[in-house]
C-alpha cells in the first residue's frame, strides 16, 4: 500500500481508491469502500446519472419470498450460463442480492409494490420463480439516483466529465507482478490531462462495450475503455465471445423493449399471426419466457425463413393486457414505442427484433474484484467474474453490479474480507489455443505502436518506468508510485498531442461505422467460420486505418471528437477479442452458436477462454470452469425450456 507520493513527482490529485466510472458499480463501491473508511474519489467521463445504468428497464433479481431462495436463483443462473458460470461467484450473486436489495430499499429506492405493500416481483425469462425485483420499467433509474444520493451524502469527491485514458501500471515483464498505481484523465471541459494517484487501489467500472456494434441498446458512451485499458495493461479478458443479443428492441434505433413485457404476458406473433415461440417448438414449456438466447435465435430462425415481418422483424403484442396494467407496471415502454418507433403499444403490436445488448464477457476478475494486477480491481458489466458464463438471466446484471462493486469497493479499501477462491492471471491457464487465422490481430509494426501506444508505459513511447526493485522498502514505493503516473501522464501528452497535431488525416467516424458493421454483419447471433475470419480481416483494416487516424477539431473545450478518436481505438481492440475468442471456441453454448458444432460439447469446452494482450499479438489460453458449489457440484444438463 503506497503512503505518500511525495519527491520530483507531483501529483495533481491522490487518494485512496479511485473509482473509474460512476453507473451502478462504480457507486455502490465508491460507497462500499467509503463505508469501509478510505478516501474516495469517483472519476466518470459522464456525470453520474448519465451512466447507461439508468436505462436499465426490467429489474433486480433477488430471492425474497417465501417459497424462493438462492440456491434456487443459482441454479437457474448456472442453467442460464449453459454451464460456464463459476459456482462460487454465482452462489455469493445469488446469497448477496436479497441483502442488497434490502440496502436499496432502506435507502429510499423506490421500489413497485404489491397492496400488502410488499416489493412487487415479476417473472423473467429462464427463472424458475418470479424474482424479479422492479421500480415500474425504470429500475435502472431509481438505483441509479439512489446510490448516487448516498455519494452525495457521504461526501464523495466525483470528478465528472473527466475521462480516464490510461492506466498507471508498473512496468514488470510478468503481469501477475505489476501494480496499478492510479490512473490518467482528461477533463472535456478544460481539456486539461491530469494524473491521479491512487495509495490503496483502482477500481475499473466502465460498463459495456455495446458500440462494438451498430445496432445495439448501449449508449453511444459505451466504448469498452476499462476492459481496453486493463487488456493493454496485461489484465486477460475472460470469454469475451459471448455477447448477449436481446430479443426484443426495437428495429429502427436498437432502443430496448423490456423482457418485463414478456414477464407480464407479452407475445411475440410472427407474419402469419402464429405464436412462434409454442408453435414453431423453440420453447414448448415456457413459449415466450425462455431464455434470451434462445428467443433471440427463434426470431432471426423465423425472419431467415420468410415469417418475419418486411423480412427485418417480428411483433411483441401487449394489448390484451388491458391499458391500466399496462400504465401501471410498464408505463415507459408506451413513450419509448411511441417516441423512438411511431407505435402506440396500446393500439397496435410492437415491432422488434435482435441487437446486441450485454457483454457477458469482460476483465477477468475474482470474487473481491481483484485483477491479476495488484492494486487493480473491476466490476459491474466491464468486469467477468464469472456469473453470466454464455448467457445472462435478465435480472441478474444489476443485482451484480450492487453485490460485486461493494465487495470491490470493500477490498480496495483494505477490508479483510475471505480469500477468493476463483484465481486469475496467467498462471491460472491451462493450455494454449492455436487458431488458424488470416491475419495477424493485434500485432503493430514499429509506427503503429507508435501512434496508438496505450495501457503500461512502453519503450516506444518513451515513458517505460524503472521502479521494478523500488517495492522492497516503503519510501521507494512512494518514489516510484509517483514516477510511474507521472510517467504515464507524460506518455499520455504525447498521445493526445500526436492526435490533435499530428498529420494523420483518417477519422475516426470512418473507421468506427465500418468496424460496427462488419461486427453486426459477421460476429452476431449466427456465427460461422468464414464470416469469424472476414471480420477478424475488417478489424485489421481497422486496425491499419487507425494508425493514420486525427483529429480535426483543435478545441480543449468539449472536443467530442478526440475523445471519441481515443474510444475508437479501445472498440478495435474488443472487436478483435470478441472474434478471435468465438473463432476458437468451435461448439454451441449459451450465446455462441456455430455453423458447423450444433453441439454443446461439454467434454471438451467446459473451459473459460482466456485472451492475453501480449504486447500486441493476442495470446489465447483457457482456465477450468468452477462448478462445485457450497452444497452440491452442478450437474450440466441439457438446457432445455
Ligand atoms: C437498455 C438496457 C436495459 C437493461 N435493463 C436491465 C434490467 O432490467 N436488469 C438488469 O439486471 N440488467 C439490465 N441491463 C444491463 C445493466 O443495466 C448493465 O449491465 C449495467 O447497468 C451496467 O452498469 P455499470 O455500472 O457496469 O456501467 P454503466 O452504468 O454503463 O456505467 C459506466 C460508467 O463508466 C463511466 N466511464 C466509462 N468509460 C470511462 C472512462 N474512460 N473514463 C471515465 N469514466 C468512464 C461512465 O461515465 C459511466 O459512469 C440493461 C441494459 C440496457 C442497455
Amino acid at each position: 500500500m503506497v503512503q505518500q507520493l511525495e519527491s520530483a513527482y507531483k501529483i495533481m490529485h491522490e487518494h485512496d481508491v479511485i473509482v473509474v466510472g460512476a453507473g451502478g458499480a462504480g457507486l455502490r463501491a465508491a460507497v462500499a469502500a467509503d463505508e469501509a473508511g478510505a478516501d474516495v474519489a469517483l472519476v466518470s467521463k459522464l456525470h453520474p446519472v448519465r451512466s447507461h445504468t439508468g436505462a436499465a428497464e426490467g429489474g433486480i433479481n433477488a430471492a425474497l419470498r417465501d417459497g424462493d431462495s438462492w440456491e434456487s436463483h443459482a441454479y437457474d443462473t448456472m442453467k442460464g450460463s449453459d454451464y460456464l458460470g463459476d459456482a462460487p461467484a454465482i452462489e455469493t450473486l445469488c446469497q448477496d442480492s436479497p441483502g442488497e436489495v434490502v440496502q436499496l430499499e432502506n435507502w429510499g429506492m423506490a421500489f413497485s409494490r404489491d397492496d400488502d405493500g410488499r416489493m412487487s416481483q415479476r417473472p423473467f425469462g429462464g427463472l424458475s420463480f418470479p424474482r424479479t425485483t422492479y421500480a415500474g420499467a425504470e429500475t435502472g433509474h431509481h438505483l441509479l439516483h439512489t446510490l448516487y444520493e448516498q455519494v452525495v451524502k457521504r461526501g464523495i469527491q466525483v470528478y465528472d466529465e473527466w475521462y480516464v485514458t490510461r492506466l498507471a501500471v508498473t512496468d514488470h515483464d510478468d503481469p501477475e507482478e505489476r501494480e496499478c498505481r492510479g490512473v490518467v484523465a482528461y477533463e472535456l471541459q478544460t481539456g486539461e490531462l491530469d494524473a491521479f494517484a491512487a495509495r490503496n487501489g483502482v477500481i475499473l467500472a466502465t460498463g459495456g462495450p455495446g458500440q462494438v456494434y451498430d445496432h445495439t441498446t448501449n449508449a453511444v458512451a459505451n466504448t469498452g475503455d476499462g476492459p481496453a485499458m486493463a487488456y493493454r495493461a496485461g489484465v486477460p479478458l475472460e470469454d469475451m465471445e459471448f455477447v448477449q443479443f436481446h430479443p426484443t428492441t426495437l428495429p429502427s434505433t436498437g432502443v430496448l423493449i423490456t423482457e418485463g413485457v414478456r414477464g407480464e404476458g407479452g407475445i411475440l406473433y410472427n407474419a402469419e399471426g402464429e405464436r412462434f415461440m409454442f408453435e414453431g417448438g423453440y420453447a414448448n414449456n415456457v413459449g415466450e419466457l425462455a431464455s434470451r438466447d434462445v428467443v433471440a435465435r427463434a426470431e432471426l430462425t423465423e425472419i431467415q425463413e420468410g415469417r418475419g415481418i418486411e423480412d427485418d422483424y417480428v411483433h411483441l403484442d401487449m394489448r390484451h393486457l388491458g391499458e391500466e396494467r399496462i400504465v401501471d407496471r410498464l408505463e415507459n415502454i408506451v413513450h419509448l414505442s411511441e417516441d423512438f418507433e411511431g407505435v402506440d403499444p396500446l393500439e397496435k403490436p410492437m415491432p422488434v427484433k435482435p441487437g446486441q445488448h450485454y457483454q457477458m464477457g469482460g476483465i477477468e476478475v475474482s470474487e473481491n474484484g481483484e485483477t491479476c494486477i495488484a492494486g487493480l480491481y473491476a466490476a459491474g458489466e466491464c468486469a467477468c467474474v464469472s456469473v453470466h458464463g454464455s448467457n445472462r438471466l435478465g435480472g441478474n446484471a444489476l443485482p451484480e453490479l450492487i453485490v460485486f462493486g461493494a465487495r470491490a469497493g470493500r477490498h480496495a479499501a483494505g477490508e479483510e474480507m475471505e480469500p477468493a477462491s476463483v484465481a486469475t492471471g496467467p498462471s491460472a491457464g491451462i493450455d494454449t489455443a492455436d487458431v488458424d487465422t488470416p491475419v495477424s490481430p493485434g500485432a503493430l509494426g514499429p509506427d503503429e505502436r507508435e501512434a496508438v501506444a496505450d495501457g503500461r508505459p512502453t519503450e516506444a513511447d518513451g515513458s517505460r518506468a524503472s521502479d521494478g526493485d523500488a517495492r522492497a522498502d516503503g519510501g521507494a514505493v512512494a518514489v516510484a508510485a509517483g514516477e510511474t503516473v507521472e510517467r504515464a501522464l507524460e506518455a499520455e501528452r504525447r498521445r493526445v498531442d500526436r492526435l490533435l497535431n499530428g498529420d494523420g488525416d483518417r477519422r475516426h467516424a470512418e473507421i468506427r461505422s465500418k468496424l460496427q458493421k462488419a461486427m453486426t454483419r459477421n460476429v452476431n447471433v449466427f456465427r460461422n467460420e468464414e464470416g469469424l475470419k472476414q471480420a477478424l480481416r475488417d478489424v485489421r483494416a481497422a486496425r491499419e486505418a487507425y494508425a493514420d487516424v486525427g483529429v480535426s477539431d483543435p478545441s480543449s473545450t468539449f472536443n467530442t471528437d478526440l475523445i471519441h478518436t481515443i474510444e475508437t481505438r479501445n472498440l478495435i481492440d474488443l472487436a478483435e477479442a470478441i472474434t478471435l475468442s468465438a473463432l476458437a471456441r468451435t461448439e454451441f453454448r449459451g450465446a455462441h452458436w456455430r455453423e458447423g458444432y450444433q453441439e454443446r460439447d461439454d467434454e471438451n469446452w467446459i473451459r473459460h477462454t482466456m485472451l492475453s494482450w501480449n504486447e500486441g499479438t493476442p495470446e489465447l489460453y483457457y482456465t477450468p470452469v468452477d462448478l462445485q458449489g457450497e452444497n452440491e457440484e452442478y450437474e450440466p444438463q441439457i438446457r432445455s425450456y
